[in-house]
Parts: structure tokens; sequence; C-alpha cells
């Protein structure tokens, strides 16, 4: 909430039709005055007198701030001549279509609001197509200071709302002609080239204009995108005058450093900003985060090996024996003995020929999939797997078909489909990383055996935690291996990197042509070591596999018994909340309670499908889960 601020808003209108509308953003002590500069302002107006008058004052939740768009003037001396230029801008800017787009304008001047565009299909995206899209609730931030209310500032208004529109999620290029019968003037404004003025676009006394929107970008963000243009608060700083403005054709662009700073001003306003937080505790289920201890609910550490006594000993037995860091690429002088001894045990306790360890699991996805996969080739990905495997998938050049999630039918429609190609593979987490589901892995391994399809499943969540003994889908299926099990030691294996297990094959050709593998500095010795005891432990210990399945059943209960829909097939609870402001206010209420529960919020999962992710361990007590439950529960009804 901004404090002492306020929004007054006025629209005038005659027999139901716009004439007239201002706004500005004030302290409190000047509302008085904007009120009656803006009632008088409606009062007189080159588009008629009005028969309805609204003033509305109310506050404006949190405002952001934003840099104006950088000004040029272009003077043109005909509409004509104008008009071209406007469809010569957009071009620039990779509009196409410009004649259908100019000619929508007919139909803008009946409109409250601006019309939204898909930028390439020319498909209106606003819900209500009579009234349009309206850019409101922003001001320029050195009109609070001086500046009256009660005359208008075409050029000035137009540039803070032109500034604010470009801010909009997916909106690449405006196209404005005023709608003022003495005002001639119009614009194309889009981030790259600024606000490019326009002297004539329309001839004097025409009161036809109104406003597009283009807009680039998936459908389910339209909805933000409308609510930003329309309720977010918006200031806009350093607005210039129009003696200061760039007369003439040039391209105003905004600086590089200025375009990532506005851009990530949108970001946070929108509720998607990001920031690391310290836990100054050794991992485990307990931390302490600015002085706070929290019961931790968002662990990959399933089974709390990253601190166990055994795994930690070897890891620092390994660095003192073997130094810190690995000084060298696996290719060159970065083998050492600990990465033969986990490959070894990795291929042992998966049941496989071989093993190849990575860096990190992000890396053993892109190097695996882009050493199977290139140009001319064909990666089917399910929809909700993880950004690694995606990255893996663009990366390899291969053609991605991304199937539905889990569903069998589709990929195996999509591979029937498929024409000539060298080669294919199918790609799939083991079990889904914010949905905890499983995949349906008989059923995958048969049709792309059928396909004659490289299979690969990513065993991040799964490895320590599904399998009477931990050791993943096939054990759980009791089936046969795909072609490549790839998994993370970052997990319920307490220490860090990725691996691959397969036939001798498999990784030989790993060894020879992943990029990631080769290309980049070996693990260091210790976290090798740390995982090889930590697979010891799981091997001795399966209890603790039992104990962390058993842990989330009984969370999910808890949950039920209070009212809260969830289910898993793993250690990782999702909670779906739905509203990315409403995932975080849930979650930064039960942090104010000493549960860490992490919002996960676009682009980790779909806009619109924000969820609390609980990720259970095998060291949390039945008393730890009931309490995390209620406060759950708690804030979810809260909600509704
Ligand atoms: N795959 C999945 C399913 C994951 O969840 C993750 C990590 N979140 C990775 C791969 C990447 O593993 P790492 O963190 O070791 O890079």
């Amino acid at each position: 909430m901004a404090e002492g601020l306020y929004c007054v808003k006025m629209r005038a209108s005659q027999e139901g039709r716009h004439i007239s509308g201002a706004e500005r953003i004030v302290p409190s002590a000047a509302v008085p005055s904007v009120v009656a500069q803006l009632a008088a302002r409606a009062l007189k107006h080159s588009k008629g007198v009005p028969d309805f008058v609204n003033v509305k004052v109310e506050r404006p939740g949190e405002i952001v701030r934003l840099k104006a768009l950088p000004v040029a003037t272009n003077v043109t001396r005909t509409p004509a001549e104008g008009r071209a230029l406007a469809a010569d801008l957009l071009r620039g800017a990779g509009i196409g279509r410009i004649d259908e787009i100019m000619a929508l304008f007919r139909e803008t001047y009946s409109m409250r609001g601006a019309m939204l565009l898909d930028a390439d299909t020319l498909e209106r995206l606003e819900p209500d197509r009579a009234r349009g899209v309206r850019a409101t609730c922003m001001d320029a931030a050195d009109s609070i200071a001086k500046g009256s209310a009660a005359d208008k500032n075409h050029y000035a208004e137009a540039i803070v709302l032109a500034t604010k529109v470009q801010h909009a999620p997916g909106i690449v290029a405006e196209i404005c002609v005023s709608d003022d019968p003495d005002y001639v003037t119009g614009y194309v404004a889009t981030r790259g080239i600024g606000y490019q003025r326009i002297t004539v676009v329309k001839e004097k006394g025409d009161p036809s204009g109104g406003r597009i929107f283009l807009y680039r970008g998936p459908r389910e963000q339209v909805p933000e995108t409308i609510r930003f243009l329309e309720q977010q608060a918006v200031m806009v700083e350093d607005v210039p005058s129009l003696d200061m403005c760039h007369v003439g054709r040039a391209r105003a662009r905004p600086s590089r450093m200025d375009i990532l700073a506005d851009e990530l001003a949108a970001v946070e306003a929108a509720g998607l900003g990001r920031r690391c937080q310290v836990s100054d505790a050794p991992t485990g289920p307990t931390t302490v985060i600015d002085g706070k201890p929290l019961l931790v609910l968002s662990s990959n550490d399933y089974l709390d090996l990253a601190r166990d006594s055994r795994v930690t000993a070897a890891a620092a037995e390994a660095a003192r024996r073997w130094g810190a860091g690995s000084g060298g690429a696996r290719l060159t002088t970065g083998t050492q003995p600990p990465h033969v001894a986990l490959e070894a045990h990795l291929a042992r306790f998966k049941g496989t020929e071989a093993a190849l360890t990575y860096a990190t699991g992000y890396m053993a996805n892109v190097g695996t999939i882009g050493a199977l996969v290139g140009k001319g080739d064909v990666v089917l990905s399910d929809e909700l797997n993880h950004a690694s495997i995606i990255d893996g998938c663009r990366l390899s050049g291969a053609t991605v078909m991304v199937y539905r999630h889990n569903d069998m039918d589709d990929l195996e429609r999509r591979l029937a489909g498929l024409g000539v190609c060298r080669r294919r593979l199918v790609v799939s987490d083991a079990v889904f990383s914010m949905d905890g589901d499983m995949l349906d892995l008989p059923r995958f391994l048969e049709i792309c055996h059928r396909h004659d399809a490289f299979s690969m499943i990513d065993e991040a969540h799964a490895t320590g935690v599904v399998g009477a003994t931990g050791r993943g889908l096939c054990e759980h299926f009791g089936c046969g291996h795909p072609d490549v099990l790839m998994g993370t030691l970052s997990k319920a294996l307490g220490s860090e990197g990725g691996y691959v297990c397969g036939t001798k094959l498999l990784v030989d050709w790993l060894r020879n042509r992943s990029r990631s593998f080769i290309f980049s500095t070996a693990p260091g010795a210790s976290a090798m070591a740390a995982a090889d005891a930590a697979l010891s432990v799981l091997e001795a210990e399966p209890e603790r596999v039992a104990r962390v399945r058993e842990n989330a059943a009984f969370l999910v209960e808890e949950l039920a018994r209070l009212g809260v829909k969830a289910a898993t097939q793993s250690a990782i609870v999702p909670i779906l909340v739905g509203d990315e402001r409403w995932a975080v206010r849930m979650a930064e209420s039960l942090r104010a309670e000493g549960f860490l529960v992490p919002a996960i919020r676009y682009p980790t999962v779909a806009r619109g499908a924000a969820r609390l992710r609980v990720a259970v361990m095998s060291a949390h007590t039945r008393a730890d889960l009931s309490l995390a439950a209620a406060a759950i529960a708690r804030h979810y009804s809260g909600g509704e």
C-alpha cells in the first residue's frame, strides 16, 4: 500500500458514449483540488458536453516505478505521411499485416478502452470487445510536485500510458491515434524504439482514433497482462518535457541497463520476483533463516543423508586425500578413484552394466539428450518434464514434440504419426518434480520399444524414495530398464552431481559425445565419496525409504482430514492454490508460523497453477507433520 497517495480517476460520457477521461496519483492533501480540476476539465471537452461525470478516489496498491520510454518526435505534414511512417515503425519492430491493423482503427472509435490484438494472428484478446482494455492507474512521478490537472497535457499523459503499456507482460507494440478532433497527433511505441511521436496522423476535426495494443505470448498469460494494464499502479519517472525530446526520425533506444531495470520492475510487480535466502544451519529437517528457526518442508534431502556423519566423514576424508577440486575435466586429469568407485557402485545399485557421473543433474540431462539426438531427429517430452530436460531437448537441435502429461495414448499417437527420421528419443521424469506423481513406466517402455525409440527417465525424485529399497521406478513396477536411467546425487543421496546408468555401449557413447561431460571440470572427489557413502547407508538402512513414504502418506491423510485435497506417489506433496499472489501470501504466513513451504509459481509451473510444494523427509516426526498440516489447512481455507 502506498502510504498517503491516492488515485483520482475522472470519466465523462454523453448518452453512454465516452468523451473524456484522466487520472492522477497524488498525495492526500492534493486530492480535493485535483478532484475539482478534473471535474472542471470533464465539463469542457471538444467531443461534447457530458451528461455524466464520475470522479473516483481510491488508495492504490503497491506502486511500480518505471522510467519513461525515450521520446522522439517525427514531424509529418499529412495524415497519409503520418500513417505511412507509423506503418514503417511497426514493420521495423517486427510486426506484419500492417494494413489490416490500420484498418481496425475504424472499430476503435466507439470503444472506451484499447483493442488487444494477437500481433501475429490479429485475433482479438479482450474479454469484452465493446469496451476493450483500459490502461489505468498511472501518473507521471513529477506531476505530484508540479502540474495542474485542469489542462490536458496530451503529450505527458500519452508517454505515461505508453510506458506502462510497454511494460505489460507480452505487449510488443502500441499504435495510437488521438481520438480528440482537435489533436491530430499519434504515436507508435515499443521497448526497442521507445515512444515515436508522429505529429500528424489524421485530419483536424476527425473524431475517430483509438489505441491498439499488440501482444505476443501464451494465451494463459493474457489475464495477467490485462490485470497489469488495468490495476497495477504505476508511477512513471523522468517524462521528458516536449522541448527536450528529439525531433526527427532518429530511433531512440533505451540503454541496455534501463531495459533490464524496467523488465525486472515488471517481474516484481507481477509478484514473480525471486531472491536467495541464507539457510544458516546444516542441511536437515530444520533450519534458521534471518534468525528464525523453521521446520523445512521443502528439502530434496529426502533421507536426511546430507548431514549423516558417515556421509560427511567420507566427504571430508576424500577432500583431504584427493583435494578440494578435481583440477581438470574427466577426460584429462579430473578422474580420480572416487569417481570410478561411485560409478561402479551406481551401476550395481541400479542393476545396469555401467554408469557415468556429471557435475550436476542438470548437466546430465542436457548432455545426454544432446548426445542421443540432434538435427533431423525427434525428441518427445512430457509436458511436465523438468526444466533441465526441456533445455536439453531445445539445445539438442532435434525437433521437439511435447506430449500430454503421462498420457501414453498421446505419446503412442505422436510416435505412430512420425515420418522418416533418423532417431527418436522419448524422455520423461520418473517422479514429476512439481506434482509428485509417477510415470506409467511399463507402458512407456513397451511403446518406446515398439517404435524403436530411445527411452530415458529422470529419477531425480525417485531414487531413494520409490521402490521397496529406493532403487526407483523399475523396482517399483518390477519391470525392465529404459535405455537411459538418469538421476541426481543431489537429492536423496545428500551430495551433489548427476548420473546416467545404462549399458556399457551407452556409457561409452556418452563419454565420447556428451558435451557437458567432456567440456566441464569433473566434480570434486568429496562429492563423489559422499554419494558413495550415502548409497551404502541407503543399502544398509532401507527403512529410511519406507519412513519417507509413510510420512508422505501421513501428511496427505492429515490434510484430507482437515479438508485440504492433496495426493502423492512420492515424497512430494503439492497443494494446488492457483493464484500466484495467494500462494505467495500463504507461504509467507506459514513461514511466520515457523514452516518453510515454498510457493511454486510461473515459470516453474503454468500461470494460474501456483502451488505450495511440500517435500517430506524421513526425519520428519508425526508431530511435525500434524502441526504443518494444521497450519496449511488454516491458511488454505482462509483464502476461499
Ligand atoms: N531433474 C529433476 C527432475 C530435478 O528436479 C532436478 C533438480 N531440481 C534436476 C534434474 C537437476 O538436478 P541438479 O539439481 O543436480 O542439477
